[in-house]
């Protein structure tokens, strides 16, 4: 095969593997390592890609886990992962070629800019300008651009929230990433609440002897920011010491007029555990949400990403993946990508029936995962942060009553589990109570939007491996 051939099927099948770890969530640990990696071969079995440096290398070496795990998972087999060093190879923009020359005097402002964003912890593709609108965005939107005008100013703190995959990361991103090439003196501070909770573990340990990092350290860190995101803010929230940090970090910031972007898989009067003052707090500024693209969205997010790659996918093609991947955005990328690799690994012209057959087989493949009905409720508690004992218990408050039809629901729908050993399983329900149970939820998921994205969310919890 070509050189070019299989570069670009390195090219495509590197996209898959960035989004295999962005649905892990493992997005922001890579977000500044991921941007210096360059795919340069596929051939059989064997992924070749370049950086820059030693260090990066060693990094990338230390870290190569997931993105294994990640590489496996896109080709559905083991990948041997070569990692070379190419100087000078460093690629810097590899979506949108907006940031100019891959190499060139240290006074580059776009390598100056990179350079920032990377230590923001920002990653260049997310930009407004590659952000499709649509009703279920606009507002979101709106707002993300008011932030960059007036920062600290009009809405603060700003708090987005929806279901995985529908686009939070990505404006919270481009927020950042605008404000540091408009206003290149602001610091901005991109963080995850798994990275925030990481580093505050190791401040506090460092704090007591070892290691350089200082709890000192970690508050100047986020405490000096003038803007800073955080996102998906669910996995801070009721986390005692890593709440509280992160309460003490809020109010500081606020208190200064700094602006705080925040985001979460679901509004703050869904947290069941969070104090008022908090709640209260997240409330003073402006509260958005994100909703499911419809299907003139979807089919613009598709286009819009073919017509900056050039890619060999004609419109039909584009509307049949768009009309049949509906749940979020993330998704709707993967389906794409995966008949993309088959355009360009066989090398033919995609026809709907063979994108119907790619497809197909994915979308089996997610139904029948064997899921067991300890899985389901064990992502249904953590969703509602209940306990599973709680669910099976007696007690029948409303904060209980809801997740166990919902526990129901889950498990009737997506294993076909009898009613009665559903029953069994729930803490020895009877029969009708379940039928009862999925019914009501059937009926909610069909009027009310928050029920369905309710249970959008817990399945996508459930379809993360
Ligand atoms: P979330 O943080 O809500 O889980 P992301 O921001 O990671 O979702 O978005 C998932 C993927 O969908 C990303 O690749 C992102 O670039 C893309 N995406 C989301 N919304 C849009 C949009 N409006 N236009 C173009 N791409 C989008
Ligand atoms: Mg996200």
């Amino acid at each position: 095969m070509p050189e070019f051939a299989t570069k670009t099927q390195a090219k495509t099948f590197w996209k898959k593997v960035v989004n295999e770890l962005e649905v892990n969530r493992d997005s922001a640990t890579f977000g500044t390592l991921l941007p210096n990696i360059t795919p340069k071969q596929m051939g059989g079995k064997e992924l070749v890609i370049a950086c820059e440096n030693k260090f990066i290398k060693n990094t990338l070496e230390k870290n190569i886990g997931p993105i294994q795990k990640a590489a496996n998972k896109a080709a559905q087999s083991d990948i041997e992962i070569k990692i070379i060093i190419e100087k000078g190879n460093k690629k810097l923009e590899p979506d949108t070629g907006k940031l100019g020359p891959l190499f060139g005097p240290k006074t580059n402002p776009k390598k100056i800019l990179r350079d920032k964003q990377e230590r923001s912890g920002l990653y260049p593709k997310y930009i407004f300008e590659n952000y499709v609108l649509g009703q279920s965005n606009r507002l979101a939107f709106a707002v993300a651009k008011a932030v960059v005008q007036k920062p600290g100013e009009v809405y603060n703190p700003v708090f987005l929230h929806s279901g995985v995959g529908l686009g939070k990361t990505h404006l919270m991103q481009a927020i950042g990433n605008e404000i540091l090439k408009e206003k290149p003196g602001t610091k901005v501070v991109y963080t995850t609440s798994e990275n925030f909770t990481n580093e505050l573990i190791e401040a506090i340990q460092s704090g007591k002897g070892r290691g350089k990092y200082t709890s000192n350290k970690f508050r100047n860190k986020f405490r000096k920011a003038d803007i800073l995101l955080i996102d998906d803010v669910q996995f801070i929230i009721g986390r005692g010491a890593t709440q509280e940090e992160f309460f003490h970090t809020f109010n500081a910031l606020f208190m200064a007029q700094k602006q705080i972007v925040i985001t979460s898989d679901r509004p703050p009067q869904d947290f069941e555990k969070l104090p008022d003052r908090i709640t209260s707090r997240f409330r003073s500024g402006i509260i958005v949400d994100i909703q499911i693209p419809v299907l003139e969205t979807r089919v613009a997010i598709l286009r819009n990403k073919r017509d900056a790659n050039r890619d060999p996918i004609n419109n039909d093609i584009i509307d049949y993946i768009a009309e049949n991947v509906d749940a979020n955005i993330r998704e709707l990328e993967g389906a794409y990508l995966q008949v993309l690799t088959l355009a360009q690994t066989e090398n033919i012209e995609i026809t709907k029936k063979i994108a119907a057959e790619k497809l197909g087989k994915t979308i089996r493949e997610k139904t029948t995962k064997n899921l067991n009905m300890n899985q389901i409720l064990k992502a249904v508690c953590t969703y509602y942060s209940v306990k599973s004992v709680e669910i099976k218990g007696k007690k029948r408050t409303k904060d209980l009553v809801l997740p166990r039809q919902v526990a129901m629901y889950l498990i009737k729908t997506m294993t076909e589990t009898p009613f009665m050993t559903i029953g069994d399983f729930l803490g020895g329900r009877d029969h009708t109570t379940i039928m009862y149970g999925v019914e009501k939820i059937g009926e909610k998921a069909d009027h009310l939007g928050k029920m369905r994205q309710d249970i959008t969310n817990v399945k996508q919890m459930l379809y993360v491996d």
